[in-house]
């Protein structure tokens, strides 16, 4: 069997490699060769929406993903009228639009920080006089790791905040001040079978996932996330690996947003959990029974941003899984990950911690 995969990054090629144990095959499509994905398996290049390699895919492929959540609707439409996609369009509509996600979680009652389209300076003026300061303005598409985002502290941040993102729509929202950050990664089969891993603490820098460690115990939280999940997932029929990020405030959690993919903050599950993200949404996607999602000791996951570590220096540490991505430095890029697994939680923290201190300055 073969997976089409719209986008050739990191997460394309993390489900290529979990993917060739199963026996499956990958073709990418992307639009330059120089991706972490073509290193491991067959591309096509060009646009995204050029109707012949569109055509060629689906007619290569027996179901389409993507690792890419910004893949034009018309790409997919075509995609869909001659093979299969999963996850949903739907979804993936709905989360490349950040008012649509808002609005899907208020329809569906998933509790999330106030907010509000923001279309004109008159707009954002009545917006944050309604919602308060601080806030966040964001645009509507297109953002990813804090970009497209502007923190808006005072009134007088306003106008500047309007100059630099003004050009396309926005969303303004409440900025919440969290206790810490939680994402739930779910996953859900092609006869509405679901199963999720335990939830995940994230620390971002610069709105950058920096660290990840799981299982994260949370009590009653974890309850309302698998609720919550599977609301959304039942939604749209879903098929596939979602991720939905939470802020946690006062013991309750806020929806921040949603990833119709397998997400940077699985990346532990590759060496942590049984089945990892990578091939649970496979098995999703093809119909095959799902993997189990226990946690197989206490994982911590540091994502490398901007320049490689010696990875001489990595390597000598035991029991650390490096991820290079084979992508070429540059500030905020995520160049690769490491994981490793302890027996205790506060083994993997402290280990965790030893280590973004060492690589931070440049000690490795
Ligand atoms: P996002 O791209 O919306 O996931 O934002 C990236 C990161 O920026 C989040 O994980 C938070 O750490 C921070 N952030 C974004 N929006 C807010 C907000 N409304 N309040 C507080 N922090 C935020």
């Amino acid at each position: 069997m073969t997976v089409g995969v719209l986008g050739a990054g990191q997460l394309g090629r993390m489900l290529a490699l979990a993917g060739y144990p199963l026996g499956l095959d990958f073709l990418f499509l992307d639009r330059e060769p120089a991706t972490p994905a073509h290193q491991v398996a067959p591309s096509l290049f060009g646009s995204f929406t050029d109707p012949a390699l569109l055509d060629e895919l689906a007619a290569r492929c027996e179901v389409i993903t993507f690792d890419w959540e910004n893949v034009p609707a018309e790409a997919l439409q075509r995609l869909a009228s001659r093979t299969r996609i999963a996850p949903p369009q739907l979804a993936l509509a709905t989360a490349q639009d950040r008012l649509l996600e808002k609005q899907l979680f208020a329809r569906l009652r998933v509790p999330t920080n106030r907010n509000c389209a923001v279309d004109s300076l008159a707009d954002l003026t009545s917006a944050a006089a309604q919602i308060g300061l601080p806030g966040v303005l964001k645009t509507r598409r297109l953002g990813y790791d804090g970009k497209g985002q502007q923190v808006i502290r005072r009134t007088a941040d306003i106008q500047s905040a309007w100059q630099s993102l003004g050009s396309a729509p926005l969303l303004y929202e409440a900025m919440v001040p969290f206790d810490y950050e939680i994402s739930a990664i779910g996953v859900r089969g092609l006869q509405g079978e679901f199963a999720m891993y335990p939830l995940n603490r994230n620390l971002h820098r610069d709105g950058i996932l920096r660290l990840t460690r799981a299982p994260w115990k949370a009590g009653a939280l974890e309850l309302s996330a698998r609720r919550i999940l599977k609301k959304v997932m039942e939604h749209f029929e879903y098929v596939g690996v979602l991720a939905i990020e939470f802020f946690v405030q006062r013991g309750q959690l806020l929806a921040n947003e949603m990833a119709p993919r397998v997400h940077n903050s699985g990346h532990w599950t590759i060496e942590g959990a049984h089945t990892s993200q990578f091939e649970n949404h496979l098995r999703a996607i093809c119909g095959l029974p799902l993997g189990d999602t226990r946690a197989r000791g206490h994982s911590a996951m540091l994502n490398l941003i901007g320049e490689m570590p010696d990875r001489r220096l990595l390597l000598k540490e035991p029991g650390l899984h490096l991820h290079d991505y084979g992508k070429s430095p540059r500030p905020g890029r995520k160049l690769g990950h490491l994981t490793f697994v302890e027996s205790t939680a506060r083994a993997a923290d402290l280990r965790a911690r030893r280590l973004l201190r060492r690589i931070d300055s440049r000690k490795m």
